[in-house]
């Protein structure tokens, strides 16, 4: 690596991510912030914080990816979010076959070959049940935290069904549920269960390579990883910082 500094940003649906590496590719810090309705200032703003605090921005090489890449000014290539997750785990955890992604508005699965190249890929961004949005809609609906949701640890031996595809259905689905008299713990268990086995689906569909590993800022929540777990019938593990993983790829990406 000759650059001296590396700097990946991600810009996402619902959270902007930046992580700053030094030229060996060893973290020097991370942000990240509400992409909001603002995704340039937001990663400008990002960008401005972490070369802030090197020593010297001389020589800094940065990539862009996620869905508001283009919106990044002074970035010196774009690359899809496929690519950057795929560089990112393959750093982290060499091991990795399988990538799950889900993050705010849409999941991916990613299949590794030996060497961490992407074999094979899958995207949904057409059903939003099966992304984080889903799990924010509840949180909000209810005024719970996201940090409420990700440490629910349901006992329940039959969360409820929730079957609709579409979150606005989904969310009716939930708030009958409620108004029939069903505990709040047992509805949510539903929700988590509905989300991983949408995703367990199209993990199945592409045929996923053991170990896997799950991103993107949903992999925070435990509930979610363990009912992946049940539905895909092996085990998910959990990459380390999961919501950073694109923005560390796009990162080290910055070095070639
Ligand atoms: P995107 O790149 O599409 O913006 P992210 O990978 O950043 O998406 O993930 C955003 C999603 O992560 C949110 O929709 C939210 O549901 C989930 N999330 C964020 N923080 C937490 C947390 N602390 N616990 C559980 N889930 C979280």
């Amino acid at each position: 690596m000759s650059a001296k500094l590396l700097l990946g940003i991600d810009v996402g649906s619902t959270t902007s991510k930046a992580v700053l590496l030094d030229g060996g590719g060893r973290r020097l810090g991370s942000r990240l912030a509400p992409t909001g309705h603002a995704p340039r200032a937001v990663a400008a703003r990002l960008r401005e914080e972490l070369l802030n605090e090197a020593a010297s921005t001389e020589g800094a090489r940065a990539v862009a990816t996620g869905y508001g890449r283009a919106m990044v000014e002074d970035a010196d290539r774009t690359v899809t979010e496929i690519t950057c997750h795929a560089r990112g785990v393959r750093h982290l955890h060499p091991d990795a076959r399988t990538v799950v992604d889900i993050g705010g508005q849409d999941s991916k699965v990613i299949r590794l070959g030996a060497g961490g190249l992407v074999q094979d890929f899958a995207m949904n961004d057409r059903c939003a049940a099966g992304t984080g949005a889903f799990l924010d809609v509840i949180a909000a609906r209810f005024g719970l935290t996201l940090d409420d949701l990700a440490g629910l640890h349901s006992k329940r031996p039959a969360p409820l069904e929730v079957s609709s595809t579409c979150v606005v259905f989904a969310e009716t689905e939930v708030v009958n549920l409620i108004s029939q008299g069903h505990e709040l713990d047992d509805v949510l268990a539903g929700v988590h269960r509905a989300i991983a086995r949408r995703v367990a689906a199209s993990v199945e569909q592409l045929g996923a390579a053991e170990p896997i590993y799950f991103s993107g800022g949903v992999a925070l929540n435990e509930t979610v990883r363990r009912e992946l777990e049940l539905a895909l019938e092996k085990p998910v593990k959990r990459c380390t910082d999961p919501q950073f993983t694109a923005a560390w790829g796009a990162a080290l990406l910055a070095a070639d």
